[in-house]
């Protein structure tokens, strides 16, 4: 299991398919910190930029998605309790695919882009999502301030999506696949801006 970081709704059963299914965990080694310490420990390895109160408020919306999210336990997966690391733009030879992993920092210090190049297909993790369930606002974008440790390095870590061929397919962690191409993605995400 490659995790693209280490937020609690991105580990999901991360713990359960290691423990009883022997599968092998891999993150990067700059979110290591926040996997090495459980699901609540990003707010201390990685702080968001501004707090959940002030987006509530703003966005009433969000409190729906956000409930939904924590309704399927998106806030409450297992602590991963063994795991491997790497490093910036890996090759993973030992996972079936063989992906590159892409460093994309800012929501998290560790987040990365996971490219399977002859699929073209790339797993954006929350680098870039179709739909922000802090905001509730669909559309490729970065996540909000209330769950991205660095959002100025995070739209700075969407020029690696920029050059990926036109037609890759991007898989999000929330939200719908993009297919109109990595470059739109980052215009839009761009113009969009940080919430
Ligand atoms: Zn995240
Ligand atoms: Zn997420």
């Amino acid at each position: 299991m490659v995790l693209t970081h280490a937020h609690p709704d991105h580990t999901g059963l991360a713990e359960r398919a290691r423990d009883k299914g022997g599968a092998r965990v891999w993150v990067h080694e700059a979110d290591a910190p926040i996997l090495q310490d459980g699901p609540t420990s990003s707010v201390v390895h990685a702080p968001p930029e501004r707090r959940l109160l002030s987006y509530l408020a703003r966005y009433p919306s969000s409190t729906r998605s956000l409930m939904q999210l924590g309704h399927a336990g998106a806030f409450s997966s297992d602590r991963v309790c063994e795991y491997s690391v790497f490093g910036d733009d890996e090759v993973l030879a030992e996972v079936p695919g063989r992906p590159r992993v892409l460093s994309a920092p800012g929501h998290t210090p560790g987040s990365v882009l996971v490219s399977f190049a002859d699929r073209g297909v790339v797993f954006t993790g929350d680098a870039l999502v179709t739909e922000d369930p802090s905001v509730g606002c669909s559309g490729p974008r970065v996540v909000s301030r209330m769950s991205t440790h660095d959002s100025a390095q995070a739209l700075e870590s969407l020029e690696r999506l920029v050059d990926l061929p036109k037609e890759t397919v991007l898989l999000p962690g929330h939200g719908e696949p993009f297919t109109d191409g990595p470059r739109a993605a980052v215009i839009r995400a761009r113009a969009t801006g940080v919430r």
